[in-house]
Protein backbone atom coordinates (compact mmCIF):
# COMPACT_ATOMS: atom_id res chain seq x y z
CA UNK A 1 0.00 0.00 0.00
CA UNK A 2 1.53 3.44 -0.90
CA UNK A 3 2.43 5.62 2.31
CA UNK A 4 0.95 8.65 2.41
CA UNK A 5 3.93 10.75 3.92
CA UNK A 6 4.17 14.72 4.20
CA UNK A 7 6.74 15.68 6.08
CA UNK A 8 6.69 18.67 9.21
CA UNK A 9 7.01 21.90 7.23
CA UNK A 10 9.02 22.96 10.92
CA UNK A 11 12.16 21.85 13.04
CA UNK A 12 10.93 22.39 16.81
CA UNK A 13 12.87 24.45 18.94
CA UNK A 14 10.77 24.41 21.86
CA UNK A 15 9.55 21.19 23.53
CA UNK A 16 7.22 19.88 26.50
CA UNK A 17 7.88 16.83 28.17
CA UNK A 18 5.55 14.31 28.37
CA UNK A 19 5.16 11.85 31.08
CA UNK A 20 4.04 7.76 29.78
CA UNK A 21 2.35 5.93 32.80
CA UNK A 22 2.39 2.21 33.10
CA UNK A 23 -0.49 0.07 32.03
CA UNK A 24 -1.06 -0.53 35.69
CA UNK A 25 -1.20 3.52 36.79
CA UNK A 26 -3.51 4.19 33.49
CA UNK A 27 -5.36 1.26 34.99
CA UNK A 28 -5.74 3.01 38.32
CA UNK A 29 -6.13 6.55 36.84
CA UNK A 30 -9.17 5.81 34.33
CA UNK A 31 -11.16 3.85 37.03
CA UNK A 32 -10.53 7.02 39.80
CA UNK A 33 -11.93 9.18 36.70
CA UNK A 34 -14.88 7.17 36.72
CA UNK A 35 -14.22 6.21 33.21
CA UNK A 36 -14.70 9.41 31.90
CA UNK A 37 -11.97 11.01 29.54
CA UNK A 38 -12.60 14.60 30.56
CA UNK A 39 -12.08 13.55 34.28
CA UNK A 40 -8.17 12.62 33.47
CA UNK A 41 -6.32 15.13 34.81
CA UNK A 42 -3.99 16.12 31.73
CA UNK A 43 -1.07 15.33 32.86
CA UNK A 44 -1.84 11.79 32.88
CA UNK A 45 -2.39 11.84 29.34
CA UNK A 46 0.47 11.10 26.93
CA UNK A 47 -1.45 12.35 23.20
CA UNK A 48 -4.35 14.06 23.95
CA UNK A 49 -6.76 13.85 21.02
CA UNK A 50 -9.82 15.32 22.77
CA UNK A 51 -9.87 18.36 20.63
CA UNK A 52 -8.16 20.50 18.36
CA UNK A 53 -9.47 23.73 19.61
CA UNK A 54 -7.27 25.95 21.28
CA UNK A 55 -4.40 23.00 21.41
CA UNK A 56 -1.96 24.10 18.31
CA UNK A 57 1.33 24.89 18.41
CA UNK A 58 2.06 28.54 17.61
CA UNK A 59 5.11 29.52 15.51
CA UNK A 60 8.22 31.47 16.45
CA UNK A 61 6.93 34.42 14.84
CA UNK A 62 3.65 33.89 16.58
CA UNK A 63 5.46 34.05 20.18
CA UNK A 64 7.72 36.73 18.81
CA UNK A 65 4.73 38.41 18.28
CA UNK A 66 2.99 37.83 21.77
CA UNK A 67 6.45 40.41 22.91
CA UNK A 68 5.40 42.88 20.56
CA UNK A 69 1.36 42.54 21.41
CA UNK A 70 0.53 46.15 22.11
CA UNK A 71 -1.97 45.90 25.86
CA UNK A 72 -3.72 49.80 25.10
CA UNK A 73 -6.84 49.70 25.42
CA UNK A 74 -8.50 51.43 22.94
CA UNK A 75 -6.59 51.92 18.86
CA UNK A 76 -3.79 49.06 19.60
CA UNK A 77 -1.62 48.62 16.58
CA UNK A 78 -2.52 44.63 17.07
CA UNK A 79 -5.79 45.45 16.13
CA UNK A 80 -5.00 47.58 13.25
CA UNK A 81 -2.69 44.65 12.00
CA UNK A 82 -5.77 41.64 12.56
CA UNK A 83 -8.22 44.13 10.74
CA UNK A 84 -5.72 44.57 7.49
CA UNK A 85 -5.15 40.76 7.67
CA UNK A 86 -8.75 39.61 8.13
CA UNK A 87 -10.34 42.19 5.17
CA UNK A 88 -7.69 41.22 3.14
CA UNK A 89 -7.93 37.31 3.48
CA UNK A 90 -11.70 37.39 3.51
CA UNK A 91 -12.41 39.93 1.83
CA UNK A 92 -15.20 41.30 4.01
CA UNK A 93 -15.14 44.94 4.77
CA UNK A 94 -16.16 44.85 8.31
CA UNK A 95 -14.34 42.81 11.15
CA UNK A 96 -14.71 42.62 14.87
CA UNK A 97 -12.40 40.82 17.54
CA UNK A 98 -13.88 38.79 19.94
CA UNK A 99 -12.77 36.03 22.93
CA UNK A 100 -13.81 32.79 20.97
CA UNK A 101 -16.33 31.40 18.49
CA UNK A 102 -19.11 30.97 20.86
CA UNK A 103 -19.00 34.81 21.43
CA UNK A 104 -19.24 35.76 17.65
CA UNK A 105 -22.07 33.45 18.37
CA UNK A 106 -23.60 35.31 20.92
CA UNK A 107 -22.98 38.88 19.77
CA UNK A 108 -24.12 38.61 16.17
CA UNK A 109 -26.97 35.83 15.94
CA UNK A 110 -29.33 37.64 18.26
CA UNK A 111 -28.96 40.62 15.53
CA UNK A 112 -29.72 38.31 12.91
CA UNK A 113 -32.25 36.41 14.52
CA UNK A 114 -34.38 39.34 15.53
CA UNK A 115 -37.94 38.29 15.34
CA UNK A 116 -36.84 35.39 13.32
CA UNK A 117 -38.12 31.46 13.92
CA UNK A 118 -35.17 29.79 12.01
CA UNK A 119 -31.74 28.93 11.24
CA UNK A 120 -31.00 26.72 8.43
CA UNK A 121 -27.51 24.82 8.18
CA UNK A 122 -25.91 22.24 6.36
CA UNK A 123 -25.14 21.57 10.11
CA UNK A 124 -24.90 23.23 13.16
CA UNK A 125 -22.39 22.83 15.59
CA UNK A 126 -23.15 22.49 19.00
CA UNK A 127 -22.29 26.14 20.21
CA UNK A 128 -24.27 27.54 17.26
CA UNK A 129 -27.16 24.98 17.96
CA UNK A 130 -26.87 26.43 21.86
CA UNK A 131 -26.97 30.27 20.35
CA UNK A 132 -29.63 29.52 17.79
CA UNK A 133 -31.83 28.46 20.63
CA UNK A 134 -31.10 31.17 23.28
CA UNK A 135 -32.25 33.50 20.68
CA UNK A 136 -35.63 31.89 20.76
CA UNK A 137 -35.36 30.29 17.70
CA UNK A 138 -34.93 26.48 16.51
CA UNK A 139 -31.80 24.74 14.65
CA UNK A 140 -32.48 23.00 11.42
CA UNK A 141 -29.89 20.88 9.61
CA UNK A 142 -29.52 20.07 5.47
CA UNK A 143 -26.95 18.17 5.11
CA UNK A 144 -26.61 15.91 2.29
CA UNK A 145 -27.79 12.29 2.89
CA UNK A 146 -24.32 10.85 1.53
CA UNK A 147 -22.59 12.33 5.18
CA UNK A 148 -25.20 9.49 7.21
CA UNK A 149 -22.67 6.43 5.29
CA UNK A 150 -19.40 5.67 6.53
CA UNK A 151 -18.38 3.86 4.25
CA UNK A 152 -19.82 5.83 0.67
CA UNK A 153 -17.01 8.35 -0.88
CA UNK A 154 -18.17 11.50 -1.49
CA UNK A 155 -15.98 14.49 -2.05
CA UNK A 156 -17.83 17.20 -0.45
CA UNK A 157 -20.09 15.20 2.34
CA UNK A 158 -20.01 18.51 4.19
CA UNK A 159 -22.48 19.85 2.27
CA UNK A 160 -26.10 21.66 2.06
CA UNK A 161 -28.56 19.60 0.33
CA UNK A 162 -29.58 22.79 -1.81
CA UNK A 163 -33.13 20.99 -2.57
CA UNK A 164 -34.42 20.24 0.65
CA UNK A 165 -32.63 23.99 1.84
CA UNK A 166 -35.58 25.72 -0.89
CA UNK A 167 -38.56 23.30 0.22
CA UNK A 168 -37.65 24.33 3.89
CA UNK A 169 -37.47 27.20 2.81
CA UNK A 170 -41.06 27.43 1.02
CA UNK A 171 -42.70 25.17 4.14
CA UNK A 172 -40.97 27.48 6.45
CA UNK A 173 -41.60 30.88 4.81
CA UNK A 174 -39.19 32.87 3.85
CA UNK A 175 -39.83 35.55 6.42
CA UNK A 176 -39.43 33.01 9.37
CA UNK A 177 -35.72 32.26 8.51
CA UNK A 178 -33.57 34.61 9.85
CA UNK A 179 -30.41 32.92 8.65
CA UNK A 180 -28.52 30.28 6.76
CA UNK A 181 -25.66 29.17 7.42
CA UNK A 182 -22.56 27.02 5.90
CA UNK A 183 -20.31 25.82 8.34
CA UNK A 184 -17.31 24.92 7.05
CA UNK A 185 -15.59 22.55 7.36
CA UNK A 186 -18.45 20.38 8.66
CA UNK A 187 -17.54 19.94 12.00
CA UNK A 188 -20.33 17.68 13.48
CA UNK A 189 -20.01 15.46 9.76
CA UNK A 190 -16.63 14.57 10.51
CA UNK A 191 -14.89 17.77 9.53
CA UNK A 192 -16.17 17.04 5.59
CA UNK A 193 -15.32 20.13 3.64
CA UNK A 194 -17.58 22.02 1.53
CA UNK A 195 -17.25 22.79 -2.15
CA UNK A 196 -17.41 26.37 -3.10
CA UNK A 197 -19.91 25.59 -5.96
CA UNK A 198 -21.82 24.05 -2.75
CA UNK A 199 -21.81 27.16 -1.07
CA UNK A 200 -22.07 29.86 -3.50
CA UNK A 201 -25.37 27.62 -4.53
CA UNK A 202 -26.76 28.58 -0.77
CA UNK A 203 -26.02 31.70 -0.88
CA UNK A 204 -27.81 32.38 -4.21
CA UNK A 205 -30.78 30.13 -2.72
CA UNK A 206 -30.48 32.47 0.28
CA UNK A 207 -30.46 35.92 -1.42
CA UNK A 208 -33.40 35.19 -3.82
CA UNK A 209 -35.49 34.90 -0.71
CA UNK A 210 -33.86 37.60 0.91
CA UNK A 211 -32.56 35.77 3.89
CA UNK A 212 -29.39 36.65 5.03
CA UNK A 213 -26.08 33.89 4.42
CA UNK A 214 -23.46 33.63 7.10
CA UNK A 215 -19.93 30.72 7.14
CA UNK A 216 -19.45 29.49 10.23
CA UNK A 217 -15.60 29.96 9.02
CA UNK A 218 -13.83 27.85 12.29
CA UNK A 219 -11.74 25.59 9.62
CA UNK A 220 -11.62 27.87 6.64
CA UNK A 221 -8.27 26.81 5.54
CA UNK A 222 -8.52 22.96 5.75
CA UNK A 223 -12.04 23.74 3.53
CA UNK A 224 -9.98 25.42 0.94
CA UNK A 225 -7.23 22.64 1.00
CA UNK A 226 -10.21 20.07 0.09
CA UNK A 227 -11.12 22.41 -2.78
CA UNK A 228 -8.18 22.94 -3.98
CA UNK A 229 -7.66 19.01 -4.14
CA UNK A 230 -11.24 18.19 -5.35
CA UNK A 231 -13.10 21.00 -7.62
CA UNK A 232 -11.86 20.89 -10.88
CA UNK A 233 -12.52 24.90 -11.08
CA UNK A 234 -9.68 25.53 -8.30
CA UNK A 235 -6.64 23.24 -9.11
CA UNK A 236 -4.82 25.46 -9.86
CA UNK A 237 -5.74 28.60 -7.74
CA UNK A 238 -3.81 29.74 -4.67
CA UNK A 239 -5.21 28.50 -1.07
CA UNK A 240 -5.71 32.61 -0.49
CA UNK A 241 -7.56 33.15 -4.30
CA UNK A 242 -10.24 29.97 -2.81
CA UNK A 243 -10.78 30.97 0.54
CA UNK A 244 -11.58 34.50 -1.45
CA UNK A 245 -13.89 32.58 -3.18
CA UNK A 246 -15.33 31.04 -0.55
CA UNK A 247 -16.65 34.18 0.91
CA UNK A 248 -17.76 35.81 -2.20
CA UNK A 249 -21.08 37.57 -1.36
CA UNK A 250 -21.24 35.87 2.38
CA UNK A 251 -23.26 38.83 4.81
CA UNK A 252 -21.49 37.73 7.67
CA UNK A 253 -18.99 35.03 9.80
CA UNK A 254 -18.25 33.97 12.87
CA UNK A 255 -15.31 32.24 13.13
CA UNK A 256 -13.35 30.79 16.04
CA UNK A 257 -9.82 31.23 15.76
CA UNK A 258 -8.78 28.44 18.17
CA UNK A 259 -8.95 25.94 15.00
CA UNK A 260 -6.94 27.04 11.99
CA UNK A 261 -5.99 30.71 13.41
CA UNK A 262 -3.57 28.38 15.18
CA UNK A 263 -4.46 30.31 17.90
CA UNK A 264 -4.63 29.61 21.94
CA UNK A 265 -7.59 31.78 22.10
CA UNK A 266 -9.61 34.19 20.10
CA UNK A 267 -12.58 34.62 17.48
CA UNK A 268 -13.73 37.19 15.16
CA UNK A 269 -16.72 38.79 13.22
CA UNK A 270 -17.20 39.69 9.81
CA UNK A 271 -19.89 41.67 8.20
CA UNK A 272 -20.66 43.36 4.65
CA UNK A 273 -23.56 45.16 5.92
CA UNK A 274 -22.52 48.60 7.97
CA UNK A 275 -26.05 48.54 9.95
CA UNK A 276 -25.20 44.89 11.00
CA UNK A 277 -22.13 46.05 12.24
CA UNK A 278 -22.87 48.61 14.31
CA UNK A 279 -25.68 46.38 16.33
CA UNK A 280 -22.75 43.80 16.15
CA UNK A 281 -20.61 46.60 17.86
CA UNK A 282 -22.97 47.50 20.32
CA UNK A 283 -22.69 44.17 21.90
CA UNK A 284 -19.54 43.52 21.66
CA UNK A 285 -18.82 46.45 23.63
CA UNK A 286 -21.62 44.77 26.61
CA UNK A 287 -20.31 41.14 26.39
CA UNK A 288 -16.73 41.33 25.27
CA UNK A 289 -14.84 44.49 26.04
CA UNK A 290 -14.31 47.73 23.55
CA UNK A 291 -14.58 47.13 20.19
CA UNK A 292 -10.10 47.32 19.28
CA UNK A 293 -9.70 44.49 21.77
CA UNK A 294 -13.08 42.53 21.62
CA UNK A 295 -12.34 40.26 25.06
CA UNK A 296 -8.32 39.28 24.02
CA UNK A 297 -5.09 40.92 25.39
CA UNK A 298 -3.18 42.77 22.61
CA UNK A 299 -0.86 39.64 22.84
CA UNK A 300 -3.18 36.87 21.46
CA UNK A 301 -4.41 39.77 19.10
CA UNK A 302 -0.93 40.09 17.51
CA UNK A 303 -0.88 35.99 17.69
CA UNK A 304 -4.10 35.86 16.03
CA UNK A 305 -3.19 38.02 13.19
CA UNK A 306 0.43 35.91 12.20
CA UNK A 307 -2.30 33.20 12.51
CA UNK A 308 -4.56 33.81 10.02
CA UNK A 309 -1.47 33.80 7.74
CA UNK A 310 0.11 31.05 8.91
CA UNK A 311 -2.96 28.73 8.68
CA UNK A 312 -3.98 29.47 4.84
CA UNK A 313 0.13 28.49 4.10
CA UNK A 314 -0.24 25.62 1.56
CA UNK A 315 3.09 23.37 3.02
CA UNK A 316 1.26 24.18 6.20
CA UNK A 317 -1.91 22.65 4.95
CA UNK A 318 -0.48 20.05 3.08
CA UNK A 319 0.96 18.78 6.24
CA UNK A 320 -1.62 18.85 8.48
CA UNK A 321 -4.37 17.16 6.23
CA UNK A 322 -1.66 14.59 5.36
CA UNK A 323 -1.47 13.67 8.91
CA UNK A 324 -5.51 12.82 8.86
CA UNK A 325 -4.30 10.76 5.65
CA UNK A 326 -1.56 8.95 7.08
CA UNK A 327 -3.39 7.77 10.34
CA UNK A 328 -6.17 6.94 7.67
CA UNK A 329 -4.46 4.89 5.35
CA UNK A 330 -2.83 3.17 8.53
CA UNK A 331 -6.41 2.17 9.34
CA UNK A 332 -7.06 1.16 5.76
CA UNK A 333 -4.12 -1.22 6.07
CA UNK A 334 -5.57 -3.08 9.64
CA UNK A 335 -9.28 -2.42 8.39
CA UNK A 336 -10.68 -0.13 10.99
CA UNK A 337 -13.38 1.59 9.88
CA UNK A 338 -13.58 5.47 10.24
CA UNK A 339 -15.93 7.68 8.42
CA UNK A 340 -14.26 8.04 4.74
CA UNK A 341 -12.95 9.73 3.21
CA UNK A 342 -10.99 11.13 6.20
CA UNK A 343 -12.20 14.63 7.18
CA UNK A 344 -9.77 17.58 8.04
CA UNK A 345 -9.30 17.89 11.64
CA UNK A 346 -9.99 14.04 12.97
CA UNK A 347 -10.44 10.73 12.31
CA UNK A 348 -13.69 9.33 13.45
CA UNK A 349 -13.45 5.81 14.07
CA UNK A 350 -16.30 3.59 13.39
CA UNK A 351 -16.51 1.89 17.12
CA UNK A 352 -20.11 0.20 15.90
CA UNK A 353 -18.00 -1.77 13.58
CA UNK A 354 -14.58 -2.37 15.50
CA UNK A 355 -17.05 -3.52 18.90
CA UNK A 356 -19.68 -4.98 17.14
CA UNK A 357 -20.50 -7.37 20.24
CA UNK A 358 -21.25 -4.03 22.10
CA UNK A 359 -24.82 -2.59 22.13
CA UNK A 360 -25.78 1.35 21.27
CA UNK A 361 -26.68 1.27 25.58
CA UNK A 362 -23.45 0.72 26.50
CA UNK A 363 -21.62 3.03 24.71
CA UNK A 364 -19.23 1.31 21.77
CA UNK A 365 -17.65 4.65 20.89
CA UNK A 366 -16.68 6.02 25.07
CA UNK A 367 -15.50 2.03 25.45
CA UNK A 368 -13.02 1.99 22.62
CA UNK A 369 -11.72 5.92 23.85
CA UNK A 370 -11.17 3.94 27.60
CA UNK A 371 -9.47 1.33 25.78
CA UNK A 372 -7.37 3.68 24.02
CA UNK A 373 -6.26 5.30 27.21
CA UNK A 374 -5.61 1.83 28.93
CA UNK A 375 -3.69 1.09 25.86
CA UNK A 376 -1.27 4.13 25.29
CA UNK A 377 -2.26 6.96 27.26
CA UNK A 378 -4.20 8.20 24.13
CA UNK A 379 -7.35 10.34 25.40
CA UNK A 380 -10.21 10.74 22.42
CA UNK A 381 -13.75 10.89 23.35
CA UNK A 382 -17.23 9.94 22.06
CA UNK A 383 -19.34 11.62 19.58
CA UNK A 384 -22.37 8.35 19.82
CA UNK A 385 -25.12 7.68 21.82
CA UNK A 386 -23.18 8.20 25.04
CA UNK A 387 -22.38 12.04 24.42
CA UNK A 388 -26.21 12.39 22.84
CA UNK A 389 -27.75 11.07 26.21
CA UNK A 390 -31.48 10.51 27.40
CA UNK A 391 -34.62 11.46 25.71
CA UNK A 392 -35.61 14.68 27.68
CA UNK A 393 -39.49 13.33 27.86
CA UNK A 394 -39.32 8.57 28.34
CA UNK A 395 -35.84 9.14 30.16
CA UNK A 396 -34.60 6.27 27.98
CA UNK A 397 -31.54 6.05 26.32
CA UNK A 398 -31.10 7.65 22.47
CA UNK A 399 -29.57 5.62 20.03
CA UNK A 400 -27.33 7.78 18.12
CA UNK A 401 -26.87 7.60 13.37
CA UNK A 402 -23.20 6.92 14.58
CA UNK A 403 -20.96 5.33 17.26
CA UNK A 404 -17.77 7.38 16.84
CA UNK A 405 -14.59 7.94 18.52
CA UNK A 406 -13.08 11.19 17.45
CA UNK A 407 -9.52 11.51 17.29
CA UNK A 408 -9.20 14.98 16.95
CA UNK A 409 -5.27 16.60 16.26
CA UNK A 410 -3.87 19.38 17.62
CA UNK A 411 -2.12 21.03 14.80
CA UNK A 412 1.87 21.25 14.43
CA UNK A 413 1.88 19.29 18.23
CA UNK A 414 2.32 15.42 17.44
CA UNK A 415 4.85 14.56 15.20
CA UNK A 416 4.07 11.01 12.60
CA UNK A 417 5.74 8.55 15.39
CA UNK A 418 3.01 9.88 17.72
CA UNK A 419 0.59 8.88 14.60
CA UNK A 420 1.96 5.50 14.78
CA UNK A 421 1.95 5.09 18.62
CA UNK A 422 -1.98 6.27 17.76
CA UNK A 423 -3.07 3.41 14.88
CA UNK A 424 -0.55 0.40 17.03
CA UNK A 425 -2.73 0.92 19.62
CA UNK A 426 -5.96 1.08 17.81
CA UNK A 427 -4.41 -2.54 15.88
CA UNK A 428 -3.90 -3.75 19.45
CA UNK A 429 -7.10 -3.42 20.52
CA UNK A 430 -8.83 -4.99 17.63
CA UNK A 431 -6.88 -7.81 17.93
CA UNK A 432 -8.65 -8.00 21.47
CA UNK A 433 -11.71 -6.62 20.62
CA UNK A 434 -14.01 -9.85 21.36
CA UNK A 435 -12.61 -8.84 25.40
CA UNK A 436 -13.75 -5.11 25.35
CA UNK A 437 -16.69 -4.83 27.64
CA UNK A 438 -19.11 -2.34 27.14
CA UNK A 439 -19.99 0.37 30.04
CA UNK A 440 -23.07 1.43 32.38
CA UNK A 441 -23.55 4.71 33.89
CA UNK A 442 -24.09 4.76 37.80
CA UNK A 443 -24.04 8.72 38.15
CA UNK A 444 -25.73 11.61 35.55
CA UNK A 445 -26.56 15.02 35.34
CA UNK A 446 -29.57 15.61 33.70
CA UNK A 447 -27.62 17.75 30.74
CA UNK A 448 -24.50 17.52 28.55
CA UNK A 449 -23.70 14.31 31.10
CA UNK A 450 -20.90 13.17 29.26
CA UNK A 451 -18.64 15.61 30.64
CA UNK A 452 -19.15 14.38 34.34
CA UNK A 453 -21.37 10.93 34.67
CA UNK A 454 -19.21 8.76 35.87
CA UNK A 455 -19.34 5.12 34.47
CA UNK A 456 -18.39 1.61 35.43
CA UNK A 457 -17.73 -1.92 33.27
CA UNK A 458 -20.49 -4.10 32.46
CA UNK A 459 -18.80 -7.49 33.97
C1 LIG B 1 -15.20 25.30 17.81
C2 LIG B 1 -16.31 25.69 16.95
C3 LIG B 1 -17.21 26.70 17.34
C4 LIG B 1 -17.15 27.37 18.70
O1 LIG B 1 -15.94 27.98 18.92
P1 LIG B 1 -15.26 28.12 20.36
O2 LIG B 1 -14.02 28.88 20.06
O3 LIG B 1 -15.03 26.74 20.88
O4 LIG B 1 -16.21 28.88 21.22
C5 LIG B 1 -18.21 27.03 16.45
N1 LIG B 1 -18.34 26.42 15.27
C6 LIG B 1 -17.52 25.43 14.88
C7 LIG B 1 -17.70 24.77 13.55
C8 LIG B 1 -16.48 25.02 15.70
O5 LIG B 1 -15.67 24.02 15.33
Amino acid sequence: MKRIYYPEPFRIKSVEPLRILTREEREEKIKAAGYNVFSLAAKDVYIDLLTDSGTGAMSSSQWAGVMVGDESYAGADCYYKVQENAKRIFGLPYIQLVHQGRAAEKVLLPVLLAGKKYAIANMHFDTTRAHVELAGSRAIDCTIPEALDTTAYHPFKGNMDIARLEEHIKELGAENIGVIIMTITNNSAGGQPVSVANIRAARDVAHKYGIKFMIDAARYAENAYFVKQREEEFRSSSIAEIVKAMFEGVDCFTMSAKKDAIVNMGGLIGCRDKEIFELVKQRCISFEGFITYGGMSGRDIEALARGLEEGIDENYLRYRIGQMQYLAARLDEAGIAYQTPVGGHAVFVDAKKLLPHIPYYEFPAQALAIELYREAGIRACDIGSYMLGNDPDTGKQLEADFEFTRLAIPRRVYTQSHLDVIADALINIKERACSVKGYQIVEEPPILRHFTAKLKPIE
